[in-house]
């Protein structure tokens, strides 16, 4: 196949680090992992293979078809969307992958179904998803077989009571629903300390690279690094503008690269005059607006960059979120379907 003029990175051994680190920080619990929407924009089926190579045994999308996109794998898969009635036929015929079970409906819809192992997630406080802990006290879970029972934190990032409260009140639901395991923390969560952790932990943003908590910093490894090809080299005179609306105008001569990158693969307008590529240690600077398929970077900085020649975005998320206004897990789960993804 033709490759792309733009390509991820994709560090699986920087991957496999993040996942023990986040294993070795959630104690006594196992530690799954978040592969949805895509794996975060890395691809999910290479996240999976990879990590189930290291050990990982639990896997959450968000909906069937993520599912189904990971049947052949042979992992366990849960979907944390649960069980709409349109799902209900994939979802009993299904060997590795079950529900997360939302909503009293679903439950219903489950039981009806005669389906077998599930998931169930409570809502403790988000209102999000998820049935009332006073649900399970009035029995809606007898006689299901509840593999995990799940609670998502609200604010796990910030140091607020809800964290707590959450905690506690799915701590109360201990040995009540009939689930042989319990589940509340993503990543940020298992920085909060072992009471989070339960039976398993199920981090997402901070295996690919993110750092939501400062407790992060330093331990957990850049993934993802975007390279995109220079299409054109040129000289742009002075008082001459670049791009639409020429937002940017040359004060004096400047060497202009036009790459292949643009807010159609993720590369969003908010790095217009903000963005940094990199070439050979040399940083060049996004000039004017970034397009939907095109970028312009200052290549004064590097004389022998040419036409076909890769350049480093600099994407280092905590940096580039502070940058741009994105959040981390934008940055990621934005990059398109125009990369080539290649793990080294
Ligand atoms: C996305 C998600 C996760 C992973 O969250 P991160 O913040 O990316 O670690 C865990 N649990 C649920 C229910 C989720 O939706």
């Amino acid at each position: 196949m033709i490759t792309a003029p733009l390509r991820l990175r994709l560090d699986g051994d920087a991957l496999v680090s993040n996942w023990r680190t986040l294993a070795a920080m959630s104690g006594t619990a196992a530690c799954g992992a978040a592969v949805k929407a895509n794996g975060y924009g890395l691809g999910a089926r290479d996240v999976v293979q990879r990590l189930a190579g290291a050990g990982c045994r639990d896997f959450f999308v968000a909906t069937w078809r993520e599912a189904m996109a990971l049947a052949d794998l042979g992992v366990s898969v849960s979907v944390l969307h649960g069980l709409r009635e349109e799902d209900v036929a994939v979802a009993l015929s299904a060997a590795t992958a079950r529900p997360v079970l939302n909503t009293v409906e679903q439950v219903r819809r489950w039981r009806d179904a005669g389906g077998g192992a599930c998931d169930v997630m409570v809502d403790t406080g988000m209102n999000r998803l998820g049935i009332e802990p006073g649900d399970v006290a009035a029995g809606l879970l007898d006689g299901l077989a509840v593999e995990t029972l799940l609670s998502h934190l609200a604010s796990a990032d910030e140091d607020v009571p809800l964290n707590r409260t959450q905690r506690d009140r799915f701590a109360a639901l201990q040995g009540k629903s009939g689930a042989r395991r319990m589940s509340l923390a993503n990543s940020a969560g298992i920085a909060l300390g072992a009471d989070y952790g339960f039976d398993l932990t199920r981090p997402g943003v901070a295996l690919y690279g993110a750092v939501p908590v400062a407790a992060f910093a330093g331990r957990v490894r850049q993934v993802v690094a975007p390279e995109v090809q220079v299409l054109q080299r040129r000289r742009v005179p002075a008082g001459q503008g670049v791009g639409y609306n020429m937002t940017w105008t040359a004060a004096a001569d400047t060497e202009v690269a036009i790459v292949n990158l643009g807010y159609a693969d993720g590369y969003l307008r908010c790095f217009s005059g903000k963005g940094r590529a990199w070439a050979d240690g040399h940083a060049l600077p996004v000039i004017g607006r970034v397009s939907m398929d095109l970028t312009a970077l200052d290549v004064g900085a590097a004389p022998g960059l040419a036409e076909g020649d890769w350049v480093a975005i600099d994407y280092a998320l905590p940096a580039a979120a502070a940058l741009s206004g994105m959040s981390q897990y934008e940055l990621l789960t934005g990059l398109g379907a125009r990369f080539d993804r290649i793990w080294y």
